[in-house]
């Protein structure tokens, strides 16, 4: 075949589908990104007039977009627009935009305020953006906000701002499908963040596993994404402290904390043990009927903070119905629930006693309706969701819902 030919082939298979060609220089230019985009799902559809995102219940992100769209576009063009959608999702804008409801008028006409401000803490200042090559008139943070504001923290900016100036059209929750709300100078579709079906837990923790599936596969996380990263990963108990007072507590004899019984071993030269990494921790699920999904939902954010350990997750409702098996981040994705009975923890502890399967840490997550057990020995930490009742015996952390 000659060159040009080949070329002319190439160029035909790029216009035939410009997205799937972004997406495969993406697996060269922007890697991290792409592993993002291959997490999610794909739905072509005449719903957007561009592109947009939206969590779904079955724990899938999903990029709802038209063809004619992406087909307007060289397929080098389109990377800045795919990367400006996985930002939304790190920064988790489809389920964040409540509540900031101000419509704002401009020359070009009315537009959602929030909108707004999330571009522009996407897109960063005009003279230093975040993403290269965004298309021309895409709207840029003020210069007298900083670049690593928060969408709320634009919006109350601009809000402020907006009101002084008399801008604001209304404060109400805007009609459905008001065809000109947010259009101003945005790439893509924000009316689909409103499909979003999931809580703002739930969003966190889809992201988080999928950032760390990302990196692991890809490496660097780009660097304007690192603050919004680290803000995924807040868990409501603080269990790194929490279980590094009791595992010292048990290690006993003079050493007030693990890493620092750690630290001596080293200077006597011994091999020293990773600190979290080799403590074992049997977690165990209560799966029994009482556990709904907000319950449940937030038993498994604790688990996932709980990460820096070694966690074996065993679940249990009137019996053990599975018993302890490693569980890694994210596995909440994939795992089937078993049970939904009702709840025993005396069967539970006796399956435990009976197998030696106490770790160096029991940590029962329960909503706690049922009979306590008779007191163990071994250290028990109990996480209770929901309410605050609190076990006769071991530790109880409660933990309410967000
Ligand atoms: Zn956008």
């Amino acid at each position: 075949m000659e060159r040009n030919e080949a070329l002319e082939l190439l160029e035909q298979l790029e216009h035939s589908d410009i997205l799937m060609t972004a997406r495969c220089r993406m697996v060269i230019t922007s890697p991290w990104y792409s592993c993002m985009l291959m997490l999610m799902d794909w739905t072509e559809s005449d719903r957007t007039k561009t592109m947009g995102v939206r969590f779904k219940t079955d724990g899938r992100i999903e990029c709802i977009y038209n063809k004619q769209f992406c087909n307007q576009f060289k397929p080098g063009d389109l990377v800045p627009i795919l990367e400006h959608e996985v930002n939304h999702i790190v920064k988790l804008h489809p389920i964040r935009h409540y509540g900031r409801t101000a419509i704002v008028k401009s020359k070009e006409g009315p537009y959602l305020l929030f909108n707004i401000a999330a571009d522009m803490c996407i897109n960063g200042h005009r003279n230093k953006p975040f993403i290269e090559n965004m298309p021309e008139d895409c709207c840029y943070m003020p210069e007298d906000i900083p670049d690593n504001a928060t969408a709320e923290e634009v919006y109350d900016k601009l809000f402020n701002d907006a009101e002084k100036a008399g801008r604001v059209v209304t404060t109400g929750v805007p009609a459905d499908g008001d065809p000109t709300a947010g259009r101003g100078s945005m790439a893509d579709d924000h009316d689909l963040w409103g499909t979003s079906e999931v809580d703002p837990n739930t969003a966190k923790q889809m992201v988080r596993s999928m950032v760390d599936q990302a990196s692991r596969q890809a490496g660097k996380i780009p660097g304007n994404l690192t603050d919004s990263i680290a803000k995924l990963k807040e868990s409501k108990v603080s269990w790194k402290h929490m279980i590094k007072v009791t595992v010292g507590r048990i290690l006993g004899g003079k050493r007030k904390t693990y890493s620092r019984a750690n630290r001596r071993y080293r200077k006597f030269g011994m091999k020293g043990t990773s600190t979290r990494a080799n403590v074992p921790l049997m977690v165990w699920l209560d799966t029994s009927g009482s556990m709904d999904a907000n319950l449940l939902e937030q038993a498994f954010t604790e688990l996932e903070g709980m990460l820096s350990f070694k966690l074996f997750l065993g679940q249990f409702d009137h019996g053990v119905q599975v018993p302890p098996t490693p569980y890694r981040r994210g596995d909440w994705r994939s795992i089937e629930l078993k049970g939904r009975g009702g709840t025993s923890f005396v069967e539970l502890f006796d399956w435990i006693d009976k197998n030696k399967a106490q770790g160096r840490m029991t940590v029962i997550l329960t909503d706690s309706f049922a009979e306590w057990p008779t007191e163990r020995t071994y250290p028990v930490t109990w996480v209770v969701v929901g309410n605050e009742n609190k076990a006769p015996w071991g530790d109880t952390v409660n933990v309410t819902l967000s």
